[in-house]
């Protein structure tokens, strides 16, 4: 494994992390959970990424990651492992379980830790802006959690670049510095290259992107169709059939055809792609197997680009 600091930190993140968003539920199978978490930190992927209301149910990804800790990782590993969670959207019902107020938050995170027998978390990250909260107190939220001890760090999720800036600078404020930003980012989703890679760099903020894999259209899974089993199969999936649309089925063959010249897997071209600037900290992946996380861990055998491979990609993306 490579680990690369994150922005201006003391903190070195692996290149590669491992999020608990799908697969790890309580309609998921538990022994494969256990057996992906144990084999990526095995091969060195020391960061696992969650959040409240990861499941299904929601909730369940975090008591089920407890409950690998409790069986596979003892205490001492506590001391190896980077661990995150994530308030932000609905986790219970009424008016105190969503968005961004400081109730919310400080609430969420006791039960998060209540869920996975933690005593903190590293990261704690506001999930996404609240229009309607002022960002001064989700901020202060995030500045009091890691006073009490329950997080030794934070980060923001979903923010754009002028929100970003914003909460960046009132963390500074505060004492709290911002240690990275969590958002969507893949050569299909491309919005961060518009500003807020740059607000990141600019206040050594690090960055970790989300399905870099596009839930798993970045790879060859989909060119013969729908397999069983797949995310965009499941009912309880996040992504459609629909979202497969001929035209991206199209640019998906030709970007498989192009990892070929490079002895490259897709999934392994995509994280690669995305792992060559430097102001990535590390590529958050999703995996329903070994096999796949294997896959993609091996992605680091090759993260550089010639300029003529680079243009070819962008034709393709056009
Ligand atoms: P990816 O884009 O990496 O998609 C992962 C999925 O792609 C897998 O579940 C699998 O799907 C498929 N896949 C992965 N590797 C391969 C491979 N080598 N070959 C074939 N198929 C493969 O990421 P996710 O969308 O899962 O998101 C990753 C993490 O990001 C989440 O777990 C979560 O921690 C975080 N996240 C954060 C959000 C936020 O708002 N902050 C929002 C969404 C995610 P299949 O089941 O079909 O096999």
């Amino acid at each position: 494994m490579k680990y690369n600091r994150c922005g201006n930190s003391g903190l070195l993140l692996p290149a590669i992390s491992l999020g608990l968003w799908h697969n790890f539920g309580s309609v998921d199978v538990f022994d494969n959970g256990r057996n992906i978490v144990r084999r990526a930190f095995d091969r060195g992927i020391t960061h696992f990424d969650l959040a409240n209301n990861y499941g299904p149910e929601p909730g369940s990804a975090e008591e089920n990651f407890g409950q690998i800790l409790k069986k596979d990782f003892p205490g001492y590993l506590r001391d190896e492992l980077i661990i995150s969670s994530k308030a932000g959207y609905l986790m219970w019902p009424g008016p105190y379980g969503n968005w961004g107020s400081r109730k919310y938050l400080i609430s969420s995170l006791d039960q998060s830790l209540q869920r996975m027998g933690l005593e903190y978390v590293d990261i704690f990250y506001s999930h996404r802006p609240d229009p309607e909260t002022p960002i001064e107190e989700t901020m202060m939220a995030l500045d009091t959690v890691v006073r009490q001890g329950k997080a030794l760090y934070v980060g923001l999720s979903n923010y754009t670049a002028s929100q970003a800036e914003a909460a960046i600078q009132v963390l500074k404020s505060l004492g709290t510095p911002c240690l990275i930003h969590q958002p969507k980012y893949s050569m299909f989703e491309r919005w961060v290259e518009g500003g807020l890679l740059d607000v990141l760099e600019k206040y050594g903020v690090g960055c970790i992107p989300f399905s870099p894999l596009a839930q798993g259209m970045l790879t060859d899974k989909y060119l013969k169709g729908i397999p069983e089993g797949s995310r965009a199969a499941k009912e309880h999936g996040f992504l459609k059939e629909t979202d497969i649309t001929p035209e991206r089925l199209q640019k998906i063959q030709k970007l498989n055809e192009l990892a070929k010249t490079r002895n490259q897997s897709l999934a392994q071209m995509a994280l690669s792609w995305l792992l060559k600037d430097k102001r990535i900290t590390t590529v958050l992946i999703g995996a329903s197997s070994v096999a796949q996380l294997d896959n993609n861990i091996d992605a680091l055998n090759n993260i550089d680009y010639s300029e003529s491979e680079l243009k070819a990609i962008e034709d393709i993306l056009k």
